[in-house]
């Protein structure tokens, strides 16, 4: 009899797991069990739908539900998985109408994502307060925009989420005001660093606040109307709280899983968790950080896809009784953000990081700039690496710039898989023409400038 796959799940870990396992193993039955009204989606595509650069929710489809009934995998939508029971090789629910449901299984992927953290705060129950995590979190906060078109937003968080959706809320013509706890934004990204970036948000009319630690959100019949720091009252007649994700761990605590000292699933890097046939991926995992050694959680796109691959991939092999190679290799944790005209990326340990993770790290930075200096159109690009005093070995860098930051920090992640030291990155051949930077690029120049001071 045919095996069968059940997923718990159905974004960007689950669908790879569910989409590879198939392609691998075509004969394996393959259950996909989403709790929300969509499946494979692209959730980084929301804060574009949002600003309305992407017209409808349904362009963030990655597939359609007839694709998905094309590579044979059984979707359940509005389907909340509530309890797994491994020893069983079974998973209970219920769907969205109250109907209880249960699912056998010979393999079981969870690929739960996270939720986004909720700090114990008052007023966090209010109307016109919203959390980003998911499609319907979007569409239910594009659509309050275009229905109540509010005037002034509070932003609580300056990572990733709380930047992105910064630009597409002033680009609606709402004030915001943006209240970060850190003096940092980006978690690691220093102020000084930053400093280009905070004076473009003020330019454009946003309301930063650094150091604001938040104590309630206040408000009137149930309304949202102004949320409570230590810098003073923000009134607000919508409230976003972009304050980080929580891995989705319920089901796997509940469960007996074991978890890791991040707090998310413990997998092997074969995406196994403790139990037989139980396997784990995307947002609700804990994966190598390539540098440090450390298990972290590293909540990203590529890893999540990445990671959901390698599981239904390694399911198939098992089903069909091979052996799989496919194992993960690690995080660098890169990741890139647009914030109105810059882009901020940054790969491995920031110099903080790297100091916390108990490495002796110097830091180097180099400003320069993204074509020839006399080719015109050429911006600012500003580098500051992490460097390990003994081994010279690279640990991180962060780049901040107009154009080129991407291919640049690609550069520097590939460095940091192959574990290079400042000295190899320096000797790089890499490619130039004026148009598209200096004669020694930006990052050659920047581990020269290291590989002569160290
Ligand atoms: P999720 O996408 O969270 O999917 C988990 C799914 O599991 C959800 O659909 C959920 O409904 C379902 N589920 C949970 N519990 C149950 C249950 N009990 N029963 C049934 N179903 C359940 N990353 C980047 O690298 N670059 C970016 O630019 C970027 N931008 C982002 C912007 C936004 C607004 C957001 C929210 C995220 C962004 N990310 C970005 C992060 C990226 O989207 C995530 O890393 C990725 O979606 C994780 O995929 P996942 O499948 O592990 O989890």
């Amino acid at each position: 009899m045919a095996k069968k796959l059940v997923i718990v799940g159905g974004d960007a870990a689950g669908m790879s797991a569910a989409a590879q396992a198939r392609r691998a193993a075509p004969q394996l039955k393959v259950v996909v069990l989403e709790k929300s009204a969509f499946a494979s989606y692209g959730a980084c595509g929301i804060p574009y739908y949002i600003a309305g650069d992407i017209e409808s929710h349904e362009d963030l489809l990655a597939l359609n539900p007839e694709q998905i009934a094309a590579r044979g995998i059984d979707v359940r939508c509005l389907h909340e998985v509530r309890e797994i029971r491994p020893g069983a090789r079974a998973v209970s629910g219920q769907t969205r109408d109250g109907q209880s449901f249960s699912e056998s299984y010979d393999y079981l992927v969870l690929a739960t994502g996270g939720a986004a953290r909720r700090p114990a705060w008052s007023g966090l129950g209010l109307e016109r307060v919203f959390t980003l995590r998911n499609l319907e979190d979007g569409i239910a906060l594009r659509s309050f925009i275009e229905r109540e078109k509010p005037r002034r937003a509070v932003i609580i968080g300056a990572g990733f989420i709380g930047l992105e959706m910064t630009e597409a809320f002033a680009r609606r013509g709402i004030e915001v005001t943006l209240l970060n706890r850190s003096e940092c934004i980006l978690g690691d990204f220093d102020r000084e660093f930053a400093a280009p970036v905070l004076e473009t948000l003020r330019h454009c009319g946003v309301e930063v606040v650094l150091g604001a630690d938040v104590q309630g959100i206040e408000g009137t019949a149930a309304r949202a109307t102004a949320v409570q720091s230590s810098s003073g009252l923000h009134a607000a007649d919508l409230v976003l709280v972009a304050t980080g994700l929580e891995p989705g761990t319920d089901l796997a605590r509940a469960a007996g899983l074991a978890l890791g000292s991040s707090g998310a699933i413990r997998v092997d890097e074969r995406m196994r968790t403790d139990r037989p046939g139980l396997y784990a991926a995307g947002d609700c995992i804990e994966v190598k950080h390539v540098v440090s050694g450390e298990k972290v959680h590293a909540p990203l796109a590529l890893t999540a896809n990445r990671t959901g691959r390698i599981a239904g991939d390694n399911i198939a092999a098992a089903a069909l009784g091979r052996n799989s190679e496919q194992r993960f290799r690690g995080t660098a944790g890169t990741a890139i953000t647009k914030v109105f005209d810059y882009a901020l990326a940054q790969t491995g340990l920031s110099p903080m990081a790297a100091k916390r993770a108990g490495f002796d790290a110097v830091v180097f930075e180099h400003r320069s700039r993204s074509r020839a200096s006399y080719y015109p159109g050429s911006k600012p690009l500003w580098i500051r690496i992490a460097v390990e005093r003994r081994t010279r070995r690279l640990l991180g860098a962060q780049m901040l710039g107009e154009e080129g930051v991407c291919g640049r920090i690609d550069a520097l992640a590939t460095a940091l898989f192959a574990r290079m030291s400042v000295d190899e990155v320096h000797h790089l051949d890499l490619a130039y023409a004026p148009p598209f930077g200096p004669v020694y690029d930006a990052i050659v120049h920047v581990c020269g400038k290291a590989a002569l001071e160290l």
